[in-house]
């Protein structure tokens, strides 16, 4: 699983997400786009090595009846470095939570149907 995908959101969710978001997220200039820091006790060792490519990321998107939530760790300074690597366990768990705590925040369901 590359992302992790919520979709059929309306438009109240989809406000309500994007609110969240930008009180608890880094904003791209790209509307849409967010950034969400992985701290730093949990970046695989390649990306500790790499510390002059950091602070390592996952990128949010937003639609206008979607969030994924991308298991791929960037960084803000190289777009073709070794440290960009799929999320390991423990920073996919991560990002879980945090979307988890995003949804709980906005006052929409996680779970749906
Ligand atoms: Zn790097």
């Amino acid at each position: 699983m590359q992302n992790f995908v919520v979709d059929n959101l309306n438009q109240e969710e989809v406000a309500k997400l994007e609110k969240v978001l930008q009180e608890k997220t880094k904003p791209s200039p790209i509307g849409g786009l967010y950034w969400i820091e992985i701290p730093e006790n949990i970046l695989a060792p390649i990306q500790i090595k790499h510390k002059e490519c950091g602070p390592h990321y996952f990128a949010v998107e937003i639609g206008e009846d979607f969030i994924s939530f991308e298991f791929l760790v960037r960084n803000f300074k190289s777009m073709r470095c070794e440290c960009i690597a799929p999320a390991t366990p423990a920073q996919k768990l991560f990002l879980i939570e945090k979307a988890k705590e995003i949804f709980a925040l906005a006052g929409v369901h996680f779970h749906r149907g």
